[in-house]
């Protein structure tokens, strides 16, 4: 069926479940999901976020962001995003999100690679889970905001120019069209292309090959982030993620000798690289990460999930060091947007990992995204809340759903298009 709202989220992560709750309540708001509202990459985020800690941590929290990015980040929106991070913080705490604190009731931070100080708030090590799932509460007691799942944008509809919907198919295979004057693309990455990613198997970059379909400005989209330190498993399907903050902690890294070779702490494309080298010259499919040094205790108290899931695998970090190897985990470019998260087509926004901001330059600091989504949705639903123009209307009598009758082919045009606009990708294929 049909239908018309002020607003359609694509996308129930963080980046699209804060831009819905940012937005007022007197607009009628839809958000669609491929799978279930709990699957997510923002689900599984397990670091945590970044905040600026006081205007003396400034320089340097730029410095690191820009040092990881290799310098080719947008300044502008790098100083936008810091700037705005207390405000976002204090945003979440509000929602009721629950940070870790200290014995004396403070903000416990932490530090991850490229980090030149703690600045990381986190909640055990799933942070993503206690954001998004807070998040999600707060939208489900908005009357007027309607999530659906298993639905999924085919493609976004274009009239004159102007993005004034988008076509959705439900989990009957049933095709429909949602009108709406303001289209926000919050679908997340593009890990499900790869063959070893950290990510869901259903985020696979949909919105970012229907926005070269249709000529909106794209960039970076060859900047893939593979994270160095997954747990090696000859099982296939996603990648399990050991946090860069389990390193910041103290784990450290050694090869099959069992002895250091590299610099746990450095950004994670020169780790990724240094592991790699040190795999080829040992022969081996992974190297091994020790969290020994972290204590017991701490551990068991700042990252148990990550602990149950070794134990499971058939390894006990309290007493033995871990496999790793790298996977993809992150995609640094995407959709370009401006400073408001709207793309060069009007009518169409983009947020979160779908966009490209240029807040990460080639490489992204650890817990910047989570906090990009957050500062970015918000502004995407101020830009729709604030403007004058009502939008563009839909023409639902010149839309041809007939195109889209056989949706394999579809998605296989889409992956195709992907495959070779992605550079990374032919790795993830090797
Ligand atoms: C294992 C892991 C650990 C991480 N740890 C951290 C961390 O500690 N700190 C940090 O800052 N970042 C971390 N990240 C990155 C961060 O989680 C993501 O960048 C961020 O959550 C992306 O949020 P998002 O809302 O843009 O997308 P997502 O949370 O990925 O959500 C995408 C949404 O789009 C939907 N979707 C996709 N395509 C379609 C379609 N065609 N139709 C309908 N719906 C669609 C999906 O179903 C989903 O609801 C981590 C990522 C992973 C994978």
């Amino acid at each position: 069926m049909n239908r018309t709202c002020d607003v359609v989220i694509v996308g129930t992560g963080a980046a699209g479940l804060f831009c819905a709750l940012n937005l007022p309540e007197r607009m009628k708001i839809l958000m669609i999901t491929k799978e279930t509202v709990e699957e997510s990459d923002s689900f599984l985020a397990q670091g945590g976020i970044c905040v600026l800690r006081g205007e003396e941590d400034y320089k340097d929290y730029f410095l690191d962001t820009m040092r990881a990015g290799h310098f080719e980040n947008n300044e502008k929106i790098v100083e936008l995003m810091i700037r705005s991070s207390n405000n976002v913080v204090r945003n979440l705490m509000h929602c009721g999100v629950q940070f870790d604190r200290t014995a004396d009731g403070s903000l416990a931070y932490t530090r991850e690679g490229g980090h030149s100080r703690p600045r990381i708030l986190f909640h055990e090590d799933v942070t993503g889970r206690e954001i998004t799932a807070t998040l999600l509460q707060r939208v489900r007691e908005r009357s007027n905001i309607v999530m659906e799942e298993h639905t999924t944008m085919v493609d976004i509809i274009v009239q004159n120019d102007v993005c004034v919907g988008i076509v959705v198919v439900d989990a009957e295979g049933k095709l429909s069209c949602v009108q709406a004057p303001n289209v926000v693309l919050a679908c997340g990455g593009l890990g499900g292309l790869f063959k070893n990613s950290t990510n869901m198997t259903h985020i696979t970059g949909d919105a970012l090959a229907i926005a070269i379909k249709h000529n909106v400005a794209v960039e970076y989209v060859d900047y893939i982030q593979v994270h160095p330190t997954t747990l090696y498993s000859k099982k296939p399907g996603r990648r399990f993620l050991i946090s860069e903050s389990v390193r910041g902690e103290g784990a450290l890294l050694y090869d099959k000798n069992g002895q250091r070779f590299t610099d746990e702490l450095q950004p994670r494309d020169l780790l990724t690289e240094a592991i790699w080298e040190q795999m080829k010259k040992d022969g081996t499919e992974f190297v091994w990460e020790d969290m020994r040094p972290i204590g017991r205790e701490e551990i068991l108290q700042h990252f148990p999930n990550i602990y149950q899931r070794c134990v499971d695998e058939g390894y006990d970090p309290l007493t033995e060091p871990i496999p790793v190897v790298p996977a993809q985990h992150y995609f640094m470019g995407g959709i370009k947007v401006d400073s408001a998260s709207r793309t060069s087509m009007s009518g169409l926004y983009a947020v979160g990992e779908t966009s490209c901001t240029g807040v990460h330059g080639r490489n992204r600091l650890a817990s910047n995204s989570l906090l990009e989504s957050l500062v970015f949705s918000q502004r995407a639903a101020d830009d729709i809340a604030f403007k004058r123009d009502p939008g563009a209307v839909c023409d639902l009598k010149a839309v041809d759903l007939s195109e889209y009758q056989d949706l394999d082919a579809v998605f296989e045009s889409y992956r195709k298009c992907l495959e070779h606009k992605v550079e990374g990708m032919r790795w993830g294929h090797e």
